[in-house]
C-alpha cells in the first residue's frame, strides 16, 4: 500500500512504549448470561456496521477466531445493504474438535445441575476419555 493512501492513523494507548515495552489491554472475556447485551454486525444505524470480537456469533468467544466471523458478518450486511450480487463470506458453526466430546458433555451436565466448572472428572469419564483419545490417535482425526 502506498503512504498517500493513508488518511490516519492510531496506536492503541494501551500499548506502552517503555522498557519494558509492555500492552495494557485487559483480556475481554464475556460473563455467563450477557448474550442478550451483545450486539450484532449490523446496528439499526444506517451504514454503522460492527466488526469486533464482542459481536454476536457463532464462535460466541473473544478471540481472533470471533473477531474474524463478525468482520464477515459485518461485510455480508453491507454487502445486502448495498444490494450488491458480489458472493457472500462464509459463516460457519464453531469447530468444536470430537476428542473433547465426552469432557463438554460432562460440563454440560455440571451446567445444567447449576455447578461451577470443575477440572476433577470421575474415574469412568477419565477411562472413556482414555479409550476416545487413543482412538482419536490410532486415526488421526
Ligand atoms: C492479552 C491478550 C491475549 C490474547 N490472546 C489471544 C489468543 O491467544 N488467541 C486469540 O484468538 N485471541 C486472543 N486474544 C483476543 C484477541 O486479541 C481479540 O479477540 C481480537 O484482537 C479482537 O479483535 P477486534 O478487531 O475485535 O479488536 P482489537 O484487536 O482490540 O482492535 C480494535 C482496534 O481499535 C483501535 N481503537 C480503539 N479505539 C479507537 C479509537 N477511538 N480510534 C481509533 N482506533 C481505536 C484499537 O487501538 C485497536 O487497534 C487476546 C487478547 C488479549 C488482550
Amino acid at each position: 500500500m502506498k503512504d498517500e493512501y493513508i488518511h490516519s492513523s492510531f496506536v492503541d494507548p494501551d500499548i506502552v512504549f517503555e522498557s519494558p515495552m509492555r500492552n495494557e489491554e485487559p483480556l475481554l472475556v464475556n460473563c455467563t448470561n450477557t448474550w442478550d447485551l451483545r450486539p450484532y454486525a449490523y446496528t439499526q444505524v444506517p451504514n454503522l456496521y460492527l466488526a469486533s470480537d464482542y459481536v454476536k456469533t457463532n464462535t460466541d468467544l473473544a478471540t481472533m477466531e470471533g473477531a474474524n466471523e463478525a468482520a464477515r458478518r459485518a461485510v455480508n450486511s453491507i454487502l445486502d445493504a448495498s444490494g450488491s450480487k458480489t458472493p457472500k463470506c462464509k459463516i460457519w458453526d464453531l469447530h468444536e474438535p470430537g476428542i473433547f466430546t465426552l469432557l463438554r458433555w460432562r460440563d454440560l451436565q455440571r451446567y445444567k445441575k447449576g455447578l461451577p466448572w470443575s477440572l476433577h472428572q470421575p474415574f469412568i469419564i477419565k477411562v472413556l476419555h482414555k479409550i476416545r483419545f487413543w482412538f482419536y490417535e490410532k486415526s488421526g482425526r
